[in-house]
């Protein structure tokens, strides 16, 4: 167990930087498992900061796949569903002075934690542009290779035929856990009329569902529709799409110059998903080539 002592002010001329951790992967990569484990098991006390930017909003947490209160066992956890979902969208500059915000109040370990790569870039970037676009389009513009703030950057990495394997699974479990009545809700009690469509209306799942919920409003209306099936398959769909698009936006920082420590959870997530594992623990495979590596890159960098 690593003790964390550290300043609580904002970076400032001739001071160091602040240090931060950062777990960043595509969705469903197990970002939020470890950066569980770093905080209840190995760096105490720290703090985790959200950095996906459709969990950001209030509401839709089971479509947004927001970590559950007994899945935080009590870590503290920032910028989750603090967000107004009717109000303007928030921005990479709302998160870029948030964020940074917390990070300051935060006394001890700030860990970043979540897949939108334009949050990340935003709060991290010595020089950020909102205007720019790094990540998008034909010519985006150039990466800012200085950073503001001193970063560890753990890569969650998981093959991508195994991990659309996991996502589909994933979906079908978040359905089973109540995500198709929680849109039903959302869109029975006028929430899709209010909510700003550039910001938590575009979570997957809204876009994937709307023609369908208008056509069958009641949960009794779901049985033996072809439609409902289509949007499911639209779902799992997007959500591969969103992993894949993900990853090659870390990878345009990494090819950037910044320093990202990969971290390949394939096996854990291979082997927790097969029906016969031959005895062979996922917990353990997970906690060798995941937590183990990660627990020193994060060792070595508070070190230095
Ligand atoms: P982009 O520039 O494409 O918006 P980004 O880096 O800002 O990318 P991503 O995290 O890649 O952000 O999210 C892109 C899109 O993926 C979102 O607009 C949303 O449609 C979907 N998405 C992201 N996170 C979630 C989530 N937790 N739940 C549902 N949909 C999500």
């Amino acid at each position: 167990m690593v003790q964390i002592h550290m300043g609580h002010s904002p970076p400032a001329a001739g001071r160091r930087k602040r240090k931060i951790v950062l777990i960043i992967g595509p969705t469903g990569a197990g970002k939020s498992r470890l950066s569980i484990d770093l905080a209840t098991r190995f760096f105490k006390p720290s703090e985790i900061i959200n950095s996906d930017k459709m969990q950001v909003y209030g509401g839709l947490d089971i479509t947004t796949n927001k970590i559950t209160m007994p899945e935080r066992v009590g870590v503290p956890h920032h910028l989750l569903g603090v967000i107004d979902p009717t109000e303007s969208v928030f921005t990479p500059s709302d998160f870029r002075k948030l964020a940074a915000q917390v990070i300051s109040n935060v006394s001890g370990l700030p860990i970043v934690v979540g897949g939108s790569s334009s949050l990340i870039y935003s709060l991290v970037a010595k020089r950020f542009d909102p205007e720019s676009d790094v990540f998008n389009g034909p010519d985006p513009d150039p990466v800012s290779p200085e950073l503001r703030f001193d970063c560890c950057f753990i890569w969650m990495d998981v093959c991508l035929p195994v991990l659309n394997r996991y996502l589909s699974n994933r979906v079908d479990e978040m359905l089973d856990s109540g995500m198709f009545e929680e849109l039903v809700e959302f869109f029975g009690s006028g929430g899709f009329d209010k909510v700003n469509r550039a910001g938590l209306g575009q979570a997957i799942g809204i876009p994937e569902f709307e023609a369908y919920m208008k056509k069958f409003p009641r949960i009794g209306d779901v049985e033996s529709d072809e439609g409902y099936n289509e949007a499911v398959r639209r779902i799992k769909d997007n959500t591969c799409q969103l992993a894949k698009r993900q990853v090659g936006k870390i990878l345009r920082l990494r090819d950037a110059g910044w320093d990202l420590k990969r971290i390949d959870a394939t096996e854990a997530f291979r082997v927790a998903m097969a029906a016969d594992s031959g005895g062979v623990k996922a917990s353990e495979i997970w906690e060798r080539e995941v937590v183990e590596p990660s627990v020193k890159i994060v060792e070595k960098f508070l070190k230095e």
